[in-house]
């Protein structure tokens, strides 16, 4: 399904409230909390409201909430401490990809006063 609430989804149970997470920004269209196993210093995901199976789905019936999700990470990783807002942006898209929740998400990963991969 898309659009609406997905049966069993963990990220649709985060939205509704119904599956406890860190919110850390949220806008009418997206979502951003703290990843359970963070990867970096910063990371977070931001997913739509309405259900899309991954990031192209949400791309082609909602552009305007994939740029809200874009803009809202660069809002995060400002908000973290992150200068100017630089972060890196992540969608793993299909299983052999290493997609596990089938419900959109962009990683935002960032070290805030430091750099990715020591640069
Ligand atoms: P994927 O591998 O699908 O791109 O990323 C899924 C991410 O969701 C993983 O980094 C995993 O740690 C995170 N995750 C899975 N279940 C939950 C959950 O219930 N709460 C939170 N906050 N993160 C989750
Ligand atoms: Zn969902």
């Amino acid at each position: 399904g898309t659009g609406a609430r997905e049966e069993g989804c963990v990220f649709c149970g985060i939205v509704g409230g119904d599956v406890p997470a860190e919110l850390v920004a949220s806008t009418d269209r997206v979502v951003a909390f703290r990843d359970l196993s963070p990867q970096a210093p910063l990371h977070v995901l931001v997913v739509p409201r309405a259900h899309h199976a991954d990031v192209v789905a949400l791309g082609a019936a909602d552009p305007a909430t994939l740029a809200d999700l874009v803009a809202t990470a660069a809002r995060v990783a400002a908000d973290g401490g992150c200068t100017a807002g630089e972060h890196r942006l992540v969608f793993n898209t299909g299983t052999s990809a290493g997609q596990t929740v089938h419900h959109a998400h962009g990683h935002v990963l960032a070290a805030p006063g430091a750099s990715l991969d020591g640069h």
